[in-house]
Protein backbone atom coordinates (compact mmCIF):
# COMPACT_ATOMS: atom_id res chain seq x y z
CA UNK A 1 0.00 0.00 0.00
CA UNK A 2 1.77 3.28 -0.64
CA UNK A 3 2.06 5.47 2.28
CA UNK A 4 3.26 9.36 2.45
CA UNK A 5 6.09 9.31 0.64
CA UNK A 6 5.41 7.17 -2.70
CA UNK A 7 1.95 9.57 -2.59
CA UNK A 8 4.40 12.38 -2.78
CA UNK A 9 6.65 11.03 -5.87
CA UNK A 10 3.26 10.64 -7.57
CA UNK A 11 2.54 14.55 -7.03
CA UNK A 12 5.62 15.40 -8.51
CA UNK A 13 5.75 14.14 -11.49
CA UNK A 14 2.65 14.67 -11.88
CA UNK A 15 2.85 18.07 -11.39
CA UNK A 16 5.46 18.46 -13.50
CA UNK A 17 3.38 16.82 -16.14
CA UNK A 18 0.02 18.55 -15.73
CA UNK A 19 0.39 22.15 -13.90
CA UNK A 20 -0.49 24.47 -16.06
CA UNK A 21 -1.98 22.18 -18.54
CA UNK A 22 -5.60 21.53 -20.68
CA UNK A 23 -7.31 18.70 -20.31
CA UNK A 24 -8.56 17.75 -24.04
CA UNK A 25 -10.97 14.85 -23.26
CA UNK A 26 -11.66 12.51 -20.51
CA UNK A 27 -12.64 8.52 -20.94
CA UNK A 28 -14.08 6.59 -17.99
CA UNK A 29 -13.50 3.07 -18.71
CA UNK A 30 -14.59 1.58 -15.80
CA UNK A 31 -16.29 3.55 -12.89
CA UNK A 32 -15.97 0.86 -10.52
CA UNK A 33 -13.63 1.95 -7.87
CA UNK A 34 -13.98 1.84 -4.00
CA UNK A 35 -16.39 4.47 -4.77
CA UNK A 36 -18.04 4.70 -8.37
CA UNK A 37 -16.35 7.32 -10.46
CA UNK A 38 -19.36 10.06 -10.54
CA UNK A 39 -21.57 10.92 -13.80
CA UNK A 40 -20.16 14.48 -13.96
CA UNK A 41 -16.57 13.42 -13.80
CA UNK A 42 -15.67 13.97 -17.43
CA UNK A 43 -17.82 17.87 -17.42
CA UNK A 44 -15.92 18.14 -14.50
CA UNK A 45 -12.40 17.93 -16.21
CA UNK A 46 -13.16 18.50 -20.05
CA UNK A 47 -11.35 22.17 -21.78
CA UNK A 48 -10.64 22.58 -17.54
CA UNK A 49 -6.81 24.04 -17.09
CA UNK A 50 -4.93 21.94 -14.11
CA UNK A 51 -3.80 24.26 -11.41
CA UNK A 52 -1.43 22.23 -9.80
CA UNK A 53 -1.22 18.54 -8.17
CA UNK A 54 -1.34 19.20 -4.16
CA UNK A 55 -1.22 16.38 -1.37
CA UNK A 56 -2.09 15.49 2.11
CA UNK A 57 -1.11 12.21 3.66
CA UNK A 58 -2.02 9.97 1.35
CA UNK A 59 -4.01 11.66 -0.61
CA UNK A 60 -2.94 13.63 -4.18
CA UNK A 61 -5.48 16.74 -5.01
CA UNK A 62 -5.64 17.87 -8.22
CA UNK A 63 -6.72 21.96 -8.10
CA UNK A 64 -8.74 23.21 -10.81
CA UNK A 65 -9.94 26.66 -11.70
CA UNK A 66 -12.59 28.11 -9.23
CA UNK A 67 -11.97 26.23 -6.10
CA UNK A 68 -12.59 22.98 -7.71
CA UNK A 69 -11.30 20.01 -6.62
CA UNK A 70 -10.35 16.06 -7.27
CA UNK A 71 -9.04 14.15 -5.12
CA UNK A 72 -7.39 10.65 -5.94
CA UNK A 73 -6.28 7.91 -3.66
CA UNK A 74 -4.42 5.15 -4.74
CA UNK A 75 -5.71 2.56 -2.62
CA UNK A 76 -3.77 -0.91 -2.23
CA UNK A 77 -2.90 -1.23 -6.13
CA UNK A 78 -3.46 1.93 -7.62
CA UNK A 79 -1.03 3.53 -9.97
CA UNK A 80 -0.88 6.37 -12.03
CA UNK A 81 0.87 6.56 -16.01
CA UNK A 82 2.01 9.22 -18.15
CA UNK A 83 1.70 8.30 -21.40
CA UNK A 84 3.68 9.80 -24.42
CA UNK A 85 1.98 10.22 -27.84
CA UNK A 86 5.24 10.20 -29.43
CA UNK A 87 7.65 8.37 -27.21
CA UNK A 88 7.36 4.35 -26.96
CA UNK A 89 8.77 1.71 -24.44
CA UNK A 90 9.76 4.44 -21.77
CA UNK A 91 8.75 4.24 -18.38
CA UNK A 92 5.50 5.39 -17.59
CA UNK A 93 4.33 4.87 -13.86
CA UNK A 94 4.64 7.57 -11.45
CA UNK A 95 5.26 5.45 -8.49
CA UNK A 96 7.83 2.93 -7.88
CA UNK A 97 5.55 0.56 -7.14
CA UNK A 98 4.29 -2.68 -9.29
CA UNK A 99 5.10 -2.47 -13.34
CA UNK A 100 7.12 0.60 -14.71
CA UNK A 101 4.98 0.22 -17.47
CA UNK A 102 1.13 0.71 -18.36
CA UNK A 103 -0.76 -2.42 -17.89
CA UNK A 104 -2.82 -4.11 -20.58
CA UNK A 105 -5.56 -4.45 -17.90
CA UNK A 106 -7.91 -2.55 -15.57
CA UNK A 107 -7.22 0.80 -17.06
CA UNK A 108 -10.10 3.15 -15.15
CA UNK A 109 -9.67 6.32 -16.53
CA UNK A 110 -7.56 8.69 -19.02
CA UNK A 111 -7.33 12.05 -18.65
CA UNK A 112 -6.20 13.40 -22.42
CA UNK A 113 -3.37 16.56 -22.50
CA UNK A 114 -1.94 17.62 -25.90
CA UNK A 115 0.60 15.05 -26.39
CA UNK A 116 0.09 12.96 -23.51
CA UNK A 117 -2.69 11.30 -21.23
CA UNK A 118 -2.22 10.57 -17.62
CA UNK A 119 -3.77 6.76 -16.97
CA UNK A 120 -5.16 5.47 -13.87
CA UNK A 121 -4.75 1.55 -13.24
CA UNK A 122 -6.23 -0.54 -10.24
CA UNK A 123 -6.19 -4.31 -10.30
CA UNK A 124 -7.71 -4.45 -7.10
CA UNK A 125 -9.98 -1.13 -7.34
CA UNK A 126 -9.61 0.32 -3.82
CA UNK A 127 -8.50 3.34 -4.79
CA UNK A 128 -11.16 6.05 -5.62
CA UNK A 129 -11.56 9.50 -7.00
CA UNK A 130 -13.67 12.51 -5.29
CA UNK A 131 -14.79 15.59 -6.33
CA UNK A 132 -14.86 18.49 -3.75
CA UNK A 133 -16.05 21.94 -4.54
CA UNK A 134 -15.02 25.05 -2.31
CA UNK A 135 -11.73 25.48 -0.15
CA UNK A 136 -14.38 24.77 3.16
CA UNK A 137 -14.88 21.91 2.30
CA UNK A 138 -11.88 20.05 0.93
CA UNK A 139 -10.62 21.43 4.66
CA UNK A 140 -13.54 19.58 6.25
CA UNK A 141 -12.40 16.56 4.08
CA UNK A 142 -9.43 16.23 6.05
CA UNK A 143 -10.53 17.58 9.10
CA UNK A 144 -10.72 13.66 10.75
CA UNK A 145 -7.06 13.41 10.21
CA UNK A 146 -3.49 14.17 12.67
CA UNK A 147 -1.04 16.40 11.23
CA UNK A 148 1.57 15.21 8.46
CA UNK A 149 5.03 14.63 10.39
CA UNK A 150 6.44 17.79 8.73
CA UNK A 151 4.07 19.49 9.79
CA UNK A 152 5.10 21.75 12.85
CA UNK A 153 1.90 21.21 15.06
CA UNK A 154 3.77 17.18 15.64
CA UNK A 155 5.86 18.49 18.26
CA UNK A 156 6.82 17.75 21.39
CA UNK A 157 4.12 18.94 23.18
CA UNK A 158 1.51 17.19 21.26
CA UNK A 159 3.13 13.75 21.30
CA UNK A 160 4.15 13.71 24.54
CA UNK A 161 0.38 15.26 25.83
CA UNK A 162 -1.10 12.47 23.49
CA UNK A 163 0.46 9.63 24.98
CA UNK A 164 0.10 10.51 28.40
CA UNK A 165 -3.01 8.12 29.36
CA UNK A 166 -2.77 5.83 26.65
CA UNK A 167 -2.23 2.17 26.70
CA UNK A 168 -2.00 1.02 23.38
CA UNK A 169 1.43 0.48 21.50
CA UNK A 170 3.23 2.71 20.42
CA UNK A 171 2.90 1.12 16.61
CA UNK A 172 -0.28 1.11 15.93
CA UNK A 173 -0.24 4.95 17.29
CA UNK A 174 2.05 5.50 14.15
CA UNK A 175 -0.33 3.58 12.25
CA UNK A 176 -3.34 5.45 13.36
CA UNK A 177 -4.26 8.63 10.93
CA UNK A 178 -5.80 10.39 13.93
CA UNK A 179 -2.65 10.95 15.49
CA UNK A 180 -0.32 11.48 12.56
CA UNK A 181 -1.23 11.05 8.76
CA UNK A 182 0.92 9.47 5.97
CA UNK A 183 2.72 6.65 8.33
CA UNK A 184 1.91 2.95 7.18
CA UNK A 185 3.28 -0.58 8.17
CA UNK A 186 6.81 -0.13 6.30
CA UNK A 187 7.86 2.99 7.76
CA UNK A 188 6.26 2.00 11.31
CA UNK A 189 8.88 -0.10 11.44
CA UNK A 190 11.60 1.65 9.98
CA UNK A 191 11.09 4.36 12.17
CA UNK A 192 10.82 2.67 15.50
CA UNK A 193 14.16 0.60 14.27
CA UNK A 194 16.20 4.17 14.10
CA UNK A 195 14.21 5.49 17.57
CA UNK A 196 15.72 2.00 18.90
CA UNK A 197 12.09 1.50 20.70
CA UNK A 198 10.49 -1.78 20.67
CA UNK A 199 7.31 -1.41 19.05
CA UNK A 200 4.92 -2.74 21.33
CA UNK A 201 5.96 -0.59 24.17
CA UNK A 202 3.26 1.07 25.97
CA UNK A 203 2.48 4.96 24.66
CA UNK A 204 2.05 6.25 28.04
CA UNK A 205 5.56 4.87 29.07
CA UNK A 206 7.33 6.88 26.78
CA UNK A 207 9.96 9.51 28.13
CA UNK A 208 10.18 12.93 26.84
CA UNK A 209 13.50 11.83 25.01
CA UNK A 210 12.01 8.76 23.33
CA UNK A 211 8.82 11.54 21.82
CA UNK A 212 11.85 13.62 20.74
CA UNK A 213 13.55 10.57 18.85
CA UNK A 214 9.72 9.28 17.69
CA UNK A 215 9.42 12.97 16.36
CA UNK A 216 12.91 13.49 14.29
CA UNK A 217 12.91 9.83 12.98
CA UNK A 218 9.71 9.91 11.00
CA UNK A 219 10.99 13.32 9.24
CA UNK A 220 14.05 11.87 8.90
CA UNK A 221 12.88 8.32 6.98
CA UNK A 222 9.71 10.27 5.23
CA UNK A 223 12.41 12.57 3.60
CA UNK A 224 15.29 9.92 2.83
CA UNK A 225 12.36 7.84 1.22
CA UNK A 226 10.93 10.76 -0.40
CA UNK A 227 14.89 11.59 -1.86
CA UNK A 228 15.63 8.06 -2.89
CA UNK A 229 11.97 6.76 -4.31
CA UNK A 230 12.49 9.94 -6.75
CA UNK A 231 15.86 9.70 -7.76
CA UNK A 232 14.95 5.89 -8.60
CA UNK A 233 12.52 6.81 -10.63
CA UNK A 234 14.49 9.69 -12.45
CA UNK A 235 17.63 6.75 -12.97
CA UNK A 236 15.11 4.37 -14.35
CA UNK A 237 16.61 3.42 -17.49
CA UNK A 238 16.56 -0.65 -17.12
CA UNK A 239 13.44 -1.66 -19.08
CA UNK A 240 13.91 -5.50 -17.36
CA UNK A 241 11.64 -4.78 -14.23
CA UNK A 242 12.03 -2.28 -11.34
CA UNK A 243 14.08 -2.79 -8.42
CA UNK A 244 14.93 0.63 -6.81
CA UNK A 245 14.10 3.48 -4.60
CA UNK A 246 13.79 2.61 -0.64
CA UNK A 247 12.90 -0.92 -0.93
CA UNK A 248 17.00 -1.18 -0.93
CA UNK A 249 17.06 0.56 2.50
CA UNK A 250 14.69 -1.13 4.62
CA UNK A 251 16.89 -2.29 7.44
CA UNK A 252 13.98 -4.13 9.30
CA UNK A 253 11.10 -4.15 7.19
CA UNK A 254 10.87 -8.01 5.27
CA UNK A 255 14.19 -8.46 6.81
CA UNK A 256 13.38 -11.32 9.73
CA UNK A 257 16.34 -13.62 10.15
CA UNK A 258 18.22 -11.35 9.01
CA UNK A 259 21.74 -9.28 10.96
CA UNK A 260 20.52 -6.58 12.57
CA UNK A 261 22.23 -3.95 10.74
CA UNK A 262 23.24 -1.83 13.66
CA UNK A 263 27.10 -2.00 14.42
CA UNK A 264 28.06 -4.73 17.22
CA UNK A 265 24.90 -6.24 16.83
CA UNK A 266 24.72 -9.36 16.00
CA UNK A 267 21.26 -10.38 16.96
CA UNK A 268 18.47 -11.83 14.43
CA UNK A 269 16.18 -9.47 13.28
CA UNK A 270 12.20 -10.85 14.24
CA UNK A 271 8.62 -10.31 12.62
CA UNK A 272 5.83 -10.56 15.06
CA UNK A 273 2.07 -10.44 13.62
CA UNK A 274 -0.49 -8.50 15.54
CA UNK A 275 -3.85 -7.83 14.30
CA UNK A 276 -2.75 -9.07 10.91
CA UNK A 277 -0.01 -6.51 10.75
CA UNK A 278 3.81 -8.05 10.14
CA UNK A 279 6.31 -5.60 12.69
CA UNK A 280 9.75 -6.49 12.14
CA UNK A 281 12.48 -5.29 14.90
CA UNK A 282 15.35 -6.01 16.72
CA UNK A 283 14.60 -6.88 20.27
CA UNK A 284 17.83 -6.42 21.56
CA UNK A 285 18.74 -2.71 20.32
CA UNK A 286 14.74 -1.45 20.56
CA UNK A 287 13.39 -1.52 24.13
ZN1 LIG B 1 20.13 -4.95 16.87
Amino acid sequence: MPELPEVEIVRQSLNKKIKQKKVKKVLVRNRNLRFKIPFNFNSYFQNKTIVKVGRFSKYLIIYLPQENYCLIHLGMSGTIHIVSNTTINKRTNTSFYNSPFLPKKHNHVELIFDNFKIIYNDPRRFGFFQLIKNNINLKKRFNYLGPEPFDQNFNLTYVFNYFKDKNKDIKSFLLDQKFVSGIGNIYASEILFLCKINPFKKARSLSKKNCKKIIISSKKILLKAIKKGGSSIRDFKDTSGLKGGFQNEFKVYQQEGKKCKNFGCSNLIKKKITSNRSTFFCDSCQK
